[in-house]
């Protein structure tokens, strides 16, 4: 394996604007086809495009959260081609002098910390759809439709240096992306919706190599999952060609989930051949910093602060608090479990929510705002472990009868009603202990002939007798006594 995969992310951001970018026209989901078309979004004659201040707004919030600058004048360009979904004929876009420049995201690949810089964001319209399945002409023949509801909703499209170097990195790159969007409430984040869509450019080169080599670009993966089998098979495909002494064309290239593979769809164009001039209709963007600043004033704590917040305050590592702050849901359910707590509990809150809570909601497949569970009740559980009342092992249990409901979730109520308060009378592990010392003369002498694993046999032996409800330090520490003197 002497091939370096290099990956550029294009996507596609919905800006959260009630009406469209240069229309009065709801941007709402899921009407009935071109029930959302107004006389601009149609582009008929005569009609003139007037910019939405709130999709500008949502593109400077993102340009501050991720320190990017801002330009003071930008300017929307046209961008020609021809497309039955596109009527003017050419889409609004900004081309040499995008809203935003530079820019750059920090985020966690497994355990390495990593950044990634932005390249540029533009603002631009989205095009209408084309509808192909069951329509059919006036004699039977398959056909077209035509859906204009989607045409002139509002898109950040956010741009990355060809930085990335493996299919993981940039899937936590657009995972990260994704939750930041959200959590400055500037897209609503649904992918089945099309509301977030990758645009993967994907080389390879030998490594060693300081040229890119040529590109191909996969486009609309609307799921990170498939984000990811696309770069691995777009990769793989490449390096068997190029393996075989043929060469990459660059062009572009869609996956079909279907057959886990990509096709060529078209060859690519270049910037000149869409024919980019200023848009006449559209005075230049003014962005003034007094604009900026009410911009900022109205921002929610960013993701970067709270993070930092977690570390330097609640004592975490960088790796849970960035996980904790990957979603803005996530990280308030934290931190209202741990307002519940007592001081200095914010790591056992920490691995609860990251672990156990995580996987319940992942296996029911809900967002942690959907939890049965909730912040108060998961405190309730977390304050019985840290006050030693029952073990970490038994919290699961009891989390498991919470999550199905159990006593009104009351972790109280469940420790009691199934008798699981932990053991901590010291009289009462020690006889634990000596009925399995006793009981098991084989493993104690392969303790004392240097054996460490059967020292863990020997506790577990106890918490087997206290059906896991002895305290596992006091267990320890007595056994250790007991053998050692
Ligand atoms: P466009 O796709 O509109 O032609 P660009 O040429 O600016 O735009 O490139 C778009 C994306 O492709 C960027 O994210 C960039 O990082 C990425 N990219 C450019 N060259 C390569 C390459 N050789 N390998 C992988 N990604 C690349
Ligand atoms: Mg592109």
């Amino acid at each position: 394996m002497d091939w370096e995969i290099v990956i550029g992310l294009e996507t596609h951001v919905q800006l959260s604007t009630a009406s469209k970018i240069f229309s009065d026209s709801s941007t709402q989901y899921g009407a009935l086809p071109n029930t959302q078309a107004g006389v601009v979004d149609m582009a008929l004659p005569g009609t003139l495009p007037v910019m939405n201040r709130g999709a500008v707004e949502r593109a400077i919030q993102f340009g501050l959260a991720v320190n990017a600058t801002i330009a003071p004048v930008s300017v929307f360009a046209r961008k020609n081609y021809f497309y039955p979904d596109l009527p003017k004929n050419y889409q609004i876009s900004q081309f040499d002098l995008p809203i935003l420049q530079g820019g750059s995201l920090t985020f966690f690949v497994g355990e390495n910390e990593t950044t990634v810089n932005l390249t540029r964001a533009h603002l631009e319209e989205d095009a209408g759809k084309s509808l192909h399945e069951n329509f059919t002409g006036p004699h039977g023949e398959s056909s077209t439709g035509i859906d204009l509801n989607r045409a002139g909703t509002p898109l950040l499209e956010i741009v990355t240096e060809p930085e990335m170097r493996s299919a993981a990195e940039a899937v936590a790159y657009a995972r990260a992306l994704h939750g930041l969007v959200v959590w400055l409430g500037i897209c609503d984040g649904n992918m089945q919706e099309g509301s977030f869509r990758c645009d993967a450019n994907v080389s390879v080169r030998r490594k060693g190599d300081n040229k890119l080599g040529t590109r191909t670009e996969i486009k609309n993966v609307n799921s990170f999952r498939f984000l990811e089998r696309a770069i691995l098979y777009e990769a793989r495909r490449q390096i068997e060609v190029l393996e075989d002494g043929g060469t990459i064309v660059q062009e572009t290239r869609l996956y079909d989930s279907d057959r886990d593979e990509t096709r060529s769809m078209r060859t690519k164009e270049d910037a000149h051949d869409y024919r980019y001039f200023p848009d006449p209709d559209l005075p230049p963007l003014v962005v003034d910093s007094g604009w900026v600043d009410r911009v900022r004033a109205n921002m929610p704590e960013l993701p970067a602060a709270r993070r930092g917040r977690f570390q330097t305050e609640l004592g975490l590592t960088a790796y849970d608090a960035a996980q904790l702050t990957m979603q803005r849901s996530t990280a308030d359910y934290f931190e209202e479990i741990v307002q519940h707590l007592p001081q200095g509990s914010a790591k056992p809150a920490a691995n609860w929510v990251l672990g156990e809570l995580a996987a319940a909601l992942n296996r029911d497949d809900l967002d942690i705002t959907q939890s049965p569970v909730s912040a108060q009740q998961m405190a309730a559980l977390i304050t019985r472990i840290v006050d030693g009342t029952i073990s970490n092992k038994i919290a699961r249990d009891v989390f498991a009868a919470m999550w199905e409901g159990e006593h009104n979730r009351d972790a109280d109520a469940i420790i009691e009603a199934r008798g699981l308060k932990q053991i901590t009378d010291t009289k009462a592990i020690e006889a634990m202990v000596d009925q399995v010392l006793a009981d098991h003369p084989a493993i104690v002498d392969e303790y004392r002939s240097g054996k460490d694993k059967a020292f863990n046999s020997l506790v577990g032996q106890v918490m087997r007798a206290a059906r896991g409800k002895a305290n596992p330090q006091q267990v320890t520490n007595i056994l250790r006594e007991k053998l050692d003197s």
